[in-house]
């Protein structure tokens, strides 16, 4: 029966929803960027999301593969999670937004603001140098604002799922 074992979840609950922001970006049909993304308040979820071309608009292998049709038509991950929860009629005002593994683009900030996200949590990774305009507008978006924004340490570049956490540094970020 041990192979029915789910993973440990890391301790920490930043943690915890950045490594269910991961999967959601598993499911990400984009052959380049995977991104995911959780709204959460008090430890619920409210929403999720991933990135990807509109619903019922075909994800052609050949629309998925020209670079300049994908990011003209693609919804980001934090986009299609404040959809969602419109859908559903879910508020998202005081939310936390986890995404994994990139910081948040700048009009996806300006989305997130509107919706009354209150804070954004991010892993700590190494940002991609080509995306960093973007990322800096949306932190001095985030700022001016008021929305804070976290980069979590996840111990370990790939797979937050194993058992690798340390404690000597969960303690350090609770
Ligand atoms: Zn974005």
């Amino acid at each position: 029966m041990d192979n029915l074992k789910a993973p440990k979840a890391p301790k920490h609950w930043d943690q915890r929803f950045l490594v269910i922001a991961s999967h959601f970006a598993g499911w990400s049909k984009d052959p380049s960027t995977k991104v995911g993304a959780v709204a959460v308040r008090n430890r619920r979820i409210l929403a999720q999301g991933y990135n990807g071309l509109p619903a019922g608009v075909h994800d052609s292998d050949a629309r998925l593969k020209n670079r300049e049709t994908r990011l003209e038509m693609t919804v980001h991950a934090e986009m299609n999670c404040v959809a969602m929860a419109a859908q559903n009629g879910v508020s998202l005002v005081g939310a936390t937004m986890y995404v994994w593994p990139l910081m948040t683009c700048s009009r996806c900030a300006s989305m997130l603001i509107q919706a009354g996200i209150n804070n954004v949590v991010v892993p700590d990774y190494v940002e991609p140098q080509r995306w960093q305009d973007s990322f800096d507008m949306a932190r001095a978006m985030f700022i001016e604002a008021g929305v804070s924004v976290s980069r979590i340490p996840m111990n370990g570049p790939i797979n937050p799922m194993e058992d690798s956490v340390n404690d000597e540094w969960t303690e350090s970020i609770a």
